[in-house]
């Protein structure tokens, strides 16, 4: 991943007082377009992608961060993110298709250390390789757990993007796990640390309590070009 701008990470553990969060609604979309989001492909290389002719917003996130499950709420449905998880494909793209110019990609097992280091080096490339070159990537949804965010996994994802100015929606999971102050401060505090990025919105979600569930999928759909159509 190429090294660029050095992230002002300094402030996350400030004192801050509680912060709103942004409703992004728009009324313009009716039901959940995501919904419609259904397994296309999997692949552990760039050979057998789909073709890059499409709008394509992609999920990453350290094991256990809550991405699945994230995947399965946006999209309103139980199971889809597990296809991700089944042995074999936690080393692969993962490409879910909405309509034929409009997909999520899973990145399971990115920054996941548990395999080979040969194997872990062979998948780094091809991510890297996809991050890097794709040009249906519109965006990307970095999935943190709001009780420990901003590891070194996460600050690589937003060095990256920030270099390669990828926008980017920073998901708080497990938002539940915290009362609603510290909750509320983790969001300041990530913001503030993140303020010098250029395309980063931050906010607090919960698969369990459905927090923040609109105003994420309002952003996707933006990413997806959704909110042009009919
Ligand atoms: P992944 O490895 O990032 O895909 O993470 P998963 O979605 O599989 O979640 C990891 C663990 O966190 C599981 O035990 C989930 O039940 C739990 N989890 C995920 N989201 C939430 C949430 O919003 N609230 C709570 N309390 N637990 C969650």
């Amino acid at each position: 991943m190429p090294g660029g701008n050095t992230l002002k990470m300094g402030h996350l553990y400030t004192n801050s007082t509680m912060a709103g969060q942004a409703n992004n609604s728009n009324n313009s979309i009716k039901g959940n377009p995501l919904q419609r989001a259904k397994f296309l492909l999997s692949s552990p290389d760039m050979a057998h992608v789909p073709p890059d002719n499409a709008y394509e917003v992609a999920f990453a996130g350290r094991s256990n961060a809550g991405k699945s499950s994230a995947l399965n709420t946006l999209c309103g449905q139980k199971s889809l993110a597990r296809t991700s998880k089944t042995p074999g494909r936690t080393q692969q793209l993962v490409f879910f298709e909405l309509d034929d110019t409009r997909r999520l990609v899973d990145l399971p097992g990115y920054g996941y250390a548990k395999v080979p280091n040969k194997m872990q080096e062979a998948w780094q490339k091809t991510l890297d390789k996809f991050l890097e070159t794709r040009q249906s990537l519109k965006g990307l949804v970095l999935v943190m757990d709001s009780r420990h965010p901003l590891r070194e996994f996460d600050r690589q994802m937003l060095e990256w993007c920030a270099y390669k100015k990828m926008p980017v929606l920073v998901l708080l999971t497990k938002a539940d796990k915290l009362k609603k102050g510290p909750a509320n401060n983790t969001l300041l505090q990530v913001r503030k640390a993140l303020e010098a990025l250029p395309d980063v919105t931050v906010q607090l979600f919960s698969s369990l309590k459905q927090t923040g569930v609109q105003q994420a999928r309002e952003h996707i759909y933006r990413w997806l070009g959704l909110h042009n159509t009919p």
